[in-house]
C-alpha cells in the first residue's frame, strides 16, 4: 500500500496560490514519461489536458513520476498547472519494465481514488495502460478523442472506430478511467493559473525479484521500420506513384535518407503500404522534420495531419496541385524521374573520398 513520506514543495519565484487538497475521487492523474533526466515534452501536454479535465471535475491534477532520481522532474509541471506530484524511486525503477511499473501504479491508485488516469498514447504508453486496467479491473479507453464531464460529473469518452470513420461514445461504469491519447492531438497550453507542485515522494512495495523482465540494453530502431509518427524524416506516397513496383525506388530512397514510408488514403487503399502507415485524418498525425511528399494532391483528410512537419518538400507534376500551397519547396516533375536521381545524388554526396 502507498504511504506519503513527506510533502515537499518545488521551490518557485513567484507564490503562486496553494492549491487544495481534492483527492475526493474527482482527482486526474497523468503519467510523467521522462528520458535522460528530462520530462518529455508530450507529457506536458498531457499536464495541460489532466488540468483541463480536472478543472470540469472541481479535482486536482496529479502527476505519477516513476524513476530513479527523479524527483527534480515535478518543478517542470507546475506551469501546466499540476498540483502534486506522485514520485516513486529507487534504482531498479530506473528503467521501464511492465510489470515493475504496473505494480507501482496499481499500489499508488489503491490508497487514493482517481477519477481519471491518463497516459500518453506512446510505445509505453500503450503497454502499461491496458495492463493496468486488467490489473485493477478498471475501464480503459485506448487513444480517445475527448473526454466530456456532464453536470453531474459523469464521464463520456469517444474515440475513433473503423479506422476513423465513425466514433464511439464510451461511458465508463467504474473509476478510475483509464486513458491514452495521441498528444498530437493536444495543445498543452500553460495554465491560466500555475501551481506549486506539491510533491509526495511516495513508498511502494515492490520486490525487484518478481520482475520477468532486466533491461539490458536500447537498441536504435531502423529508420525506415519506425512509426511515420516517430519517424524524424518522412517520405509520403500517394496515388501518383502509380503501381507497387515503384515503390522499390522510394525504399531505396528511404535508406539513403534514414526515412520511413508513409502515405495517403489511396496509397493504403491500393495496398501499396500497409494501413498503419496512413497519414491523415483517418491516419497518423506525422511531426517529422522532413516530409518529403510525393504524388499526393493535398486533400485535407491529409494535409491536417501534416501541419507540424518543419520542412515539406512537395514533388507533384502539378503545378497547381493544393499541396503545393503549403510546400516550403516544390519540385514539380514525374515522381518516377526525380525519386531515383535525388537517391543517386545523395549517395554521390556521401561517397567516401579517396
Ligand atoms: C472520411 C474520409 C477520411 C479520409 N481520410 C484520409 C486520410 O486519413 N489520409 C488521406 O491521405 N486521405 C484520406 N481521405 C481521402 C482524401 O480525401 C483524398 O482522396 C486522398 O488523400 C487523395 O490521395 P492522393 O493525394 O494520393 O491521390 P490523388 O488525389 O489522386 O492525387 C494524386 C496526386 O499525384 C500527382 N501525380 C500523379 N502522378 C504523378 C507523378 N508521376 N509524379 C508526381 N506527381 C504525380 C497528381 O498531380 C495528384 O496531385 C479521406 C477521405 C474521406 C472521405
Amino acid at each position: 500500500m502507498a504511504m506519503a513520506e513527506g510533502e515537499r514543495t518545488v521551490s518557485q519565484k513567484t507564490d503562486y496560490p496553494r492549491p487544495q487538497q481534492k483527492n475526493d475521487g474527482m482527482g486526474v492523474w497523468f503519467f510523467v514519461e521522462h528520458k535522460d533526466n528530462k520530462v518529455d515534452e508530450d507529457c506536458l501536454k498531457l499536464a495541460a489536458e489532466g488540468r483541463n479535465l480536472a478543472d470540469k471535475l472541481g479535482g486536482e491534477t496529479t502527476a505519477v513520476i516513476i524513476g530513479n532520481q527523479v524527483e527534480c522532474l515535478a518543478e517542470h509541471l507546475g506551469p501546466y498547472g499540476t498540483d502534486r506530484a506522485l514520485v516513486v524511486e529507487g534504482p531498479h525503477l530506473e528503467a521501464y519494465t511492465s510489470e515493475g511499473y504496473v505494480d507501482v501504479l496499481a499500489q499508488l491508485v489503491g490508497s487514493e481514488s482517481p477519477s481519471i488516469i491518463l497516459l500518453g498514447a506512446t510505445t509505453v504508453g500503450n503497454d502499461l495502460a491496458p495492463r493496468l486496467a486488467a490489473r485493477l479491473k478498471a475501464p480503459l479507453v485506448a487513444h480517445y478523442i475527448e473526454i466530456e464531464v456532464d453536470k453531474e460529473r459523469k464521464l463520456t469518452a469517444r474515440r475513433a472506430i473503423h479506422g476513423g470513420n465513425a466514433q464511439a461514445t464510451v461511458v465508463p461504469l467504474k473509476k478510475p478511467l483509464i486513458a491514452t491519447i495521441d498528444t498530437q492531438l493536444l495543445s498543452g497550453q500553460k495554465a491560466k493559473v500555475p501551481r506549486n507542485t506539491h510533491i509526495v515522494g511516495a513508498r511502494v512495495r515492490i520486490d525487484p525479484k518478481t520482475s520477468a523482465t532486466k533491461v539490458i540494453d536500447y537498441l536504435r530502431a531502423d529508420p525506415c521500420a519506425v512509426c511515420v509518427s516517430e519517424a524524424e524524416i518522412v517520405i509520403g506516397v500517394g496515388k501518383g506513384l502509380g503501381c507497387v513496383e515503384n515503390l522499390d525506388a522510394v525504399e531505396e530512397l528511404a535508406r539513403v535518407l534514414g526515412a520511413s514510408i508513409g502515405g495517403s488514403r489511396r496509397a493504403t487503399d491500393e495496398h501499396w503500404i500497409t494501413d498503419e502507415r496512413r497519414i491523415g485524418l483517418t491516419g497518423k498525425t506525422i511531426s517529422p522534420r522532413l516530409y518529403l511528399i510525393c504524388g499526393i494532391s493535398g486533400a485535407f483528410h491529409h494535409t491536417l495531419s501534416i501541419k507540424d512537419a518543419k520542412l515539406k518538400v512537395v514533388v507533384n507534376k502539378d503545378a497547381h496541385a493544393p499541396i503545393a500551397r503549403m510546400a516550403d519547396l516544390l519540385v514539380v516533375g514525374d515522381m518516377q524521374e526525380i525519386i531515383p536521381e535525388l537517391t543517386k545524388q545523395l549517395r554521390e554526396m556521401h561517397k567516401p573520398t579517396a
